[in-house]
This record gives C-alpha cells, sequence and structure tokens, in this order.
C-alpha cells in the first residue's frame, strides 16, 4: 500500500440550525462506521507524527492518518471515544490563541460560533493518546502576514501548545489551507516536520513533507464513497 491518505475533518456531530457549509460536519454515526470501515479492511489509523515513518518511505502497510482541524470541542466530545474504541489516533490542529473561545475567524461568514476547546480540554486530548498540532494562533491567511507576524503565528502556536502540553509540537496545519513558498519555508524554519493543506489528493512517500495533501471527508459522504476517496484515485483527480 503506497498511498497514505491523510483523512480531513473539522467537525463531529449534527449542523446546528442555519450553519453554512454543512458539509464540514460529519454526523457522528457516520464517523463511527466510518471508523469501523477502516478497522474492517486492517487498516490502523494514526496521528500524523505516527504517520512520519510511512510519508518518509521508511515504513510500508496499511495505515490512514486522522486529523481534526481548529480544535473544536465535538473533536473532544464526539470524536474521541469513537477512536478510542477502534484504538486509532489522530492530530488535531490547534488556534492556540482561541483556547476556549469560539471559530471568531469564520464564524460570521458560516453564520455560527462554534465552541473551541479550553486549555485543560487541550490537555484532556494529549492525556487521552492522542496527537497536539499547531493551526497558528489566530488563524490568519498566512500569505498576507508580514515576517514578524509569520513568526508569531508559527513559533508562537508551537511554544505556546508546548508549554501546555509538555511535549514537542511538531505538527502544523496552514489556516484556510493559504501558503505559498515563504509560508511553506517559515514553517519548516519554526521547526515543523510537516504540515499539511487543503489540497486534495492521497500522499505518498517522497512527498513535500510541508506541502501533504489531504482526503476531505465531507458530511454529505456515504460509506461508499468514503472507501473510494481512500482506496482509488478518486481523491487524487480532485487535487
Ligand atoms: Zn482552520
Amino acid at each position: 500500500m503506497k498511498n497514505i491518505p491523510i483523512l480531513m475533518y473539522h467537525n463531529i456531530g449534527e449542523p446546528p440550525e442555519g450553519a453554512r457549509l454543512r458539509g464540514l460536519y460529519v454526523r457522528t454515526g457516520a464517523f463511527g462506521w466510518q471508523m469501523w470501515l477502516l478497522k474492517l479492511l486492517g487498516y490502523k489509523g494514526l496521528s500524523m507524527s505516527e504517520a512520519m515513518p510511512y510519508l518518509c518511505g521508511e515504513k510500508s502497510g496499511k495505515v490512514v492518518a486522522i486529523t481534526f482541524d481548529d480544535g473544536y470541542l465535538d473533536t473532544l466530545e464526539q470524536a474521541l471515544p469513537i477512536l478510542n474504541t477502534f484504538g486509532f489516533h489522530a492530530t488535531c490542529y490547534f488556534v492556540s490563541g482561541r483556547g476556549g473561545q469560539y471559530n471568531d475567524w469564520d464564524a460570521a461568514t458560516l453564520k455560527v460560533e462554534k465552541k473551541l476547546m479550553t486549555d485543560a480540554q487541550i490537555k484532556s486530548w494529549h492525556a487521552a493518546g492522542m496527537e497536539v498540532g499547531a493551526h497558528s494562533r489566530t488563524h490568519p491567511r498566512l500569505s498576507k502576514c508580514t515576517d514578524e507576524e509569520l513568526q508569531t503565528e508559527l513559533a508562537g502556536s508551537k511554544a505556546d501548545l508546548e508549554a501546555l502540553t509538555g511535549a514537542p509540537v511538531t505538527q502544523f496545519c496552514y489556516p484556510y489551507g493559504d501558503l505559498d513558498e515563504r509560508v511553506a519555508n517559515a514553517a519548516r524554519s519554526a521547526g515543523y516536520s510537516a504540515a499539511t493543506t487543503v489540497n486534495r489528493g492521497r500522499a505518498k512517500p517522497g512527498d513535500d513533507l510541508m506541502l501533504l495533501r489531504r482526503v476531505l471527508i465531507s458530511g454529505s459522504n456515504m460509506l461508499y464513497l468514503f472507501m473510494l476517496k481512500l482506496l482509488t484515485k478518486y481523491e487524487d483527480k480532485r487535487g
């Protein structure tokens, strides 16, 4: 198995009344069936750090990496119990300057304020054996940041989360998938081992670790489409 699908989730649960972009929500039951299917097919669900040897071509096997963006409370309350049931790990990318607050960067556009984990809840996520990754301090468009701001957002969020968990934070995810060469270089210089984008497709060994593509799992995806995205070129063609 050459490809390493990196699954991208945002919210797990029922989309709230009036919320836009309802595809960002995968219902808890559907998420459970997806994890069940992975297990049935013999896949291991890994955090990004655990997936690194596969991405670097040092190991091969039936693995997927599981990622959650932004650090919503539902990642802890809805996804974590299911991940535990199947013995899977995942990486959640947190906005370090917004602990315990809400998605102030897109709440107006999406017409919904979504609760983010508090610092204590981020610690519980980590204590449960899951990975804490960084997603900047304030969720800006990084390509629009000055060099100084870039440094604060990249190195700052890493330092914040390392101070909180007492563990190294080596995984980054670009807010909005917004990046250019300067941003990717800055992420590498800030000390991240890998960074994920919102470009669609399955990652494979030899890919640039600062430009990793992901497989978008949308709330409207039935189980067969989930399987197609995982096992076939379906998602790679969207990239
Ligand atoms: Zn985000």
